[in-house]
């Protein structure tokens, strides 16, 4: 069963953004917890999740992607921002239990010149501080591109902040397809070797789910520009490779492309015509 689904937007909630699903064939979704660049978080509308759960029962929906601010920095030199990142997380952790066992997926964030070390022990500090053992969500590290000072640029950064995580089962990754090619693992000619690093340094079991992007730049560029599927360098080729791959099959698929809600459409059409059942 392919899950694949893109971004919606939460203003309407989410039985409205079940429908919207629904409406282009998709069978899971990511929205922002909040609003992405600013901080504030709706009220949580406990009819309207309860609502929601009946559609995804009936249409079989996987697992949701939901998707922290961007303005989450938990490594932060400023004791505020790390102050907001804790106070969000665990805001956005309790409404997630409105919709229970689904994925939290966060940016681990930046060092700003603190260095990457210092960025492992903030985040690491920050979890443990979040995640308690009734918490039905799980939290995922999503694999970033290396721009800029972002830490979680390669798989070892991602092992190195788990291991420092008490309740790490409460934890998993998100390989986003843009952010690993820029980040330099050649998931278009050696996607197998790519995975099997990723099993030796994460173990493939921590793989809960899949941001599918294009991207604008070349391997290894570390710039972070998605692009449609099928208009970067990484093509459509290599990224129906990974939707098909036997070690990827089953994990919720977020399209992350520059679209609107008709190219999202297009594009969940083409990938599930291109998924072998
Ligand atoms: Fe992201
Ligand atoms: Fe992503
Ligand atoms: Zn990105």
């Amino acid at each position: 069963m392919l899950y694949i689904g893109c971004h919606l937007s939460a203003s309407k909630g989410y039985k409205a953004m079940g429908n919207q699903a629904l409406e282009i064939n998709a069978n899971t979704f990511a929205f922002f917890t909040r609003n992405p660049r600013g901080g504030s978080a709706k009220q949580l509308d406990v009819k309207d999740a309860a609502e929601f759960l009946e559609i995804s029962k009936k249409h079989s929906f996987g697992k949701l992607v939901a998707h922290a601010p961007y303005t989450m920095n938990a490594c932060s030199a400023d004791e505020n921002i790390r102050r907001f990142a804790i106070e969000a997380m665990v805001d956005d952790l309790v409404r997630m239990e409105a919709t229970p066992y689904n994925y939290y997926n966060f940016h681990p964030g930046s060092h700003v010149k603190q260095g990457a070390d210092v960025g492992i022990e903030l985040i690491a500090q920050q979890l443990n501080e979040v995640l308690t053992t009734e918490q039905t969500t799980t939290v995922l590290l999503e694999t970033m591109a290396g721009k800029g000072s972002e830490v979680g640029r390669n798989f070892e950064e991602l092992r190195a902040i788990i291991d420092r995580t008490q309740l790490s089962d409460k934890l998993g990754v998100c390989l986003d397809t843009c952010h690993v090619w820029d980040g330099g693992y050649d998931i278009v000619n050696n996607l197998d070797g790519v995975l099997e690093e990723f099993d030796k340094v994460i173990g493939l079991e921590k793989l809960k789910a899949i941001h599918l992007n294009d991207s604008m730049n070349p391997l290894g560029a570390h710039k972070d520009r998605h692009a449609k599927i099928g208009e970067g360098h990484i093509g459509a080729d290599a990224l129906i490779r990974v939707i098909n791959h036997p070690k990827l099959r089953g994990l919720p698929v977020i399209l992350e492309t520059p679209n609107d809600i008709d190219g999202y459409a297009r594009e969940i059409e083409f990938l599930r015509k291109n998924y072998s059942e």
